[in-house]
């Protein structure tokens, strides 16, 4: 393994590193503190983001986007997020269901849906799979219950398909022009074999956002609830075959768990300059922290899980690139969880008094590394994924 870095790569995340300076640190804590969560969402910093090419990063150099390589993608997911991991997330977003594009869809489709999503700034991208009935038996349903998981309703009629339900917390909701949608085409059979997956326009009739849900953390980003009632989806958006929605979703779906285990690293790498700022600047019996012993014991455990979480996401981010299918796609994800939360904690402490207070920094740290404990699955699911890859 060669974890050096080409010209290419350190470019990206060069750019990325001045973005996230100059643009987003300035803003993060400022959107974090605006009360409705509808309003904590800046389309500015989105297109300006989007004219560097954070939003497009992934999609293939054919197509119009950039074709970074999955060691880019974490660089570049790194520098964003340790000036805010929400509004990295906005981004990233937009890169899994490109992955996705890329590897589901047919031609036509993506000619249908690629060109535009590259050409206008403000196209952001969704997939919805939760519902109000329940996440994790969608994601990790049993094998043989056709009354576990998905609830919405997708039936043929000519050359559309009505859809009925209710889809929430769906990342990109209220602001997405596209949505990948997990169906219930079959109530009768478990969902491996009675689910179909369609491309949903934001514009489609019968289709409505419903409420923004209003998080501790991540605030920035956009959790809503998607409505569809008697919403008419064309024929030839379904992506895949009927009742086949769950089956390989290619290099994209590797990426899913990588993601967040580099947004992670981010939002460690941010926590520790804190910690370090405090104990450069604050003195406790006439020396300052950072040379007093607990002080080191605490933040030298920081660094450490931090370096440890970043080496392992390179590994696994250069396994993808080398389109190895490697269990460890899960289980950096898993580990980014247990080390985000150690890291923000040890912030906290360290900062004492100041952790707490609101609007200075450390405690959006705290909040927005409780959100990895509800992404791509809960901590139950995510420990049965690495029980299975074990066995
Ligand atoms: C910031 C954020 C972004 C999100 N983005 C999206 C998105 O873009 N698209 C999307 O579809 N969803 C999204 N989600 C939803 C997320 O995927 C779900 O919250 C997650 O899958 C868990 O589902 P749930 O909240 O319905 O909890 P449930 O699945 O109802 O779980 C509730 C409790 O039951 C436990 N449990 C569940 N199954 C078992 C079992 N078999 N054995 C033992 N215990 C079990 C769980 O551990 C948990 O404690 C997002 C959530 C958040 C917070």
């Amino acid at each position: 393994m060669d974890f050096s870095l080409n010209e290419e790569q350190r470019a990206w995340q060069a750019k990325a590193r001045k973005f996230a300076e100059e643009e987003i640190r300035p803003i993060s804590l400022a959107r974090d503190r605006i009360a409705l969560p509808r309003e904590t969402f800046d389309w500015e910093i989105i297109k300006k983001g989007s004219k560097l090419g954070f939003r497009t990063a992934v999609v293939a150099k054919e197509w119009g986007g950039h074709g970074i390589d999955f060691v880019t993608q974490v660089l570049v997911m790194e520098e964003l997020a340790k000036a805010d991991s929400a509004i990295a997330k906005t981004f990233s977003q937009c890169w899994k269901w490109s992955h996705l594009i890329a590897a589901v869809c047919n031609e036509e489709q993506k000619r249908r849906f690629v060109p535009p999503f590259v050409a206008d700034d403000t196209y952001l991208l969704g997939s919805g799979t939760t519902e109000p009935s329940g996440g994790s038996d969608n994601r990790m349903p049993p094998e043989d219950d056709p009354k576990a998981g998905l609830r919405i309703r997708a039936e043929r009629r000519g050359d559309e398909w009505i859809l009925n339900g209710d889809k929430v917390f769906i990342a990109n909701g209220s602001v997405a022009k596209l949505f990948f949608l997990q169906t219930r085409t079959d109530p009768n059979v478990p969902l491996s074999r009675g689910t179909t997956r369609f491309l949903v326009p934001s514009d489609t009739p019968g289709f409505r956002v419903g409420k923004v849900f209003n998080k501790s953390g991540w605030r920035f980003y956009q959790n809503a609830e998607l409505i569809f009632e008697d919403a008419r989806v064309p024929h030839a958006n379904l992506v895949g075959e009927v009742n086949r929605g769950r089956s390989s979703e290619g290099p994209g779906s590797l990426f899913n768990d990588l993601e967040l285990a580099a947004n992670a690293v981010g939002v460690c790498e941010a926590a520790c300059e804190a910690a370090l700022h405090l104990g450069q600047t604050r003195f406790e019996g006439g020396r300052p922290v950072k040379d007093q012993q607990i002080f080191e014991l605490k933040f030298g455990r920081m660094r450490m899980l931090t370096e440890a979480l970043r080496s392992y996401v390179l590994r696994v981010a250069w396994e993808c690139d080398r389109r190895m299918r490697s269990p460890h796609a899960a289980l950096v994800t898993i580990y980014s969880c247990e080390v985000i939360e150690a890291v923000t904690d040890l912030a906290m402490d360290i900062h004492d008094g100041a952790g707490a207070a609101v609007g200075e920094g450390v405690d959006k740290l705290v909040r927005d590394s409780f959100i990895w404990r509800h992404l791509a699955g809960d901590s139950v699911i995510r420990m049965r994924v690495a029980k299975r890859l074990a066995e």
